[in-house]
């Protein structure tokens, strides 16, 4: 009797097993139920693995941190292997809607940068640099939806990055409902500990920027002991108006290190209190 119900019992949790492990990339589990903010938890399809900032302590010197927008593959082909080669972690700003498309990462490089120490970070879904002069209710969709997908993938979704810099009071009060963190266009350095989250500053890097003036700012930050974010796009030797090449890449990390400035991730310095 007991046996009757033992085997199909038996072969019932081997087919749930192998249904729960079946196809799922290495160091990932399905079903995430961790962190999931204010979202309903069976959206998420992974865990989401966080990098480990328990190391991480600010000596109250400049800091740094490498920040790639709109999810370019070369970042993941040519920015990723230069940043490691040197111990440094970068942080992405990604487009939910773009993901997998040519010239684009894929949520498993994604997954890879996450896990390989890099802070993943949200850019709306459409990357639509009018965003803001729509409906109230789309440019919610464009935020929630954007912090949805990078929780059903396993990613990171805390911090927000307006496409283009676009900012608006009506913006600004729906990023505090749904993200620690807001990152826009402006050209200055931030100072630590960040007093404003939601104001958060860049210096944009690309094919017209001297690398003298990155240096200056390098300087600053250091001499200041602020904080400076470098806004990259497209790292490859092509002419892209917004982009680096790989040479120039390469330079800016070689000052990062001579000038010896700590890279960290925006989760990092939003931890300072
Ligand atoms: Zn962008």
């Amino acid at each position: 009797m007991t046996g009757w119900i033992f085997v199909p019992m038996l072969l019932m949790s081997i087919f749930v097993m192998e249904l729960i492990y079946r196809e799922v990339p290495p160091g990932w589990k399905p079903r995430a139920f961790g962190n999931t903010g204010n979202l309903p938890e069976e959206v998420a399809g992974y865990v989401v693995e966080r990098p480990d900032f328990s190391s991480f302590k600010w000596e109250g010197e400049g800091l740094i941190t490498l920040w790639f927008d709109d999810a370019w593959l070369s970042q993941y082909e040519n920015a990723y292997p230069m940043l490691k080669e040197r111990g440094y972690k970068g942080t992405i700003a990604v487009p939910t809607e773009y993901i997998g498309y040519e010239s684009y990462l894929s949520w498993d490089q994604l997954r890879d940068l996450q896990k390989n120490g890099w802070e993943v970070t949200s850019h709306s879904v459409s990357h639509d640099c009018a965003y803001i002069e729509e409906d109230i209710n789309n440019i919610e969709q464009e935020l929630v939806e954007s912090k949805r997908a990078l929780l059903r993938e396993g990613l990171m979704f805390d911090n927000y990055v307006t496409p283009c810099g676009k900012v608006s009071d009506e913006l600004v009060r729906l990023v505090k409902k749904h993200y620690k963190s807001l990152r826009l266009i402006g050209h200055n350095l931030n100072v630590l500990p960040v007093r404003d989250p939601y104001t958060l500053e860049v210096i944009g890097v690309d094919l017209e920027t001297p690398l003298i003036e990155i240096e200056w700012w390098m300087g600053e930050a250091k001499r200041k002991n602020m904080w400076l974010i470098l806004m990259f796009h497209q790292v490859e030797d092509k002419e892209n108006l917004y982009g680096n090449d790989i040479k120039t890449m390469n330079e800016i990390l070689n000052a990062v290190e001579r000038l010896d400035l700590k890279v960290v991730l925006p989760a990092e310095v939003l931890s300072i209190k």
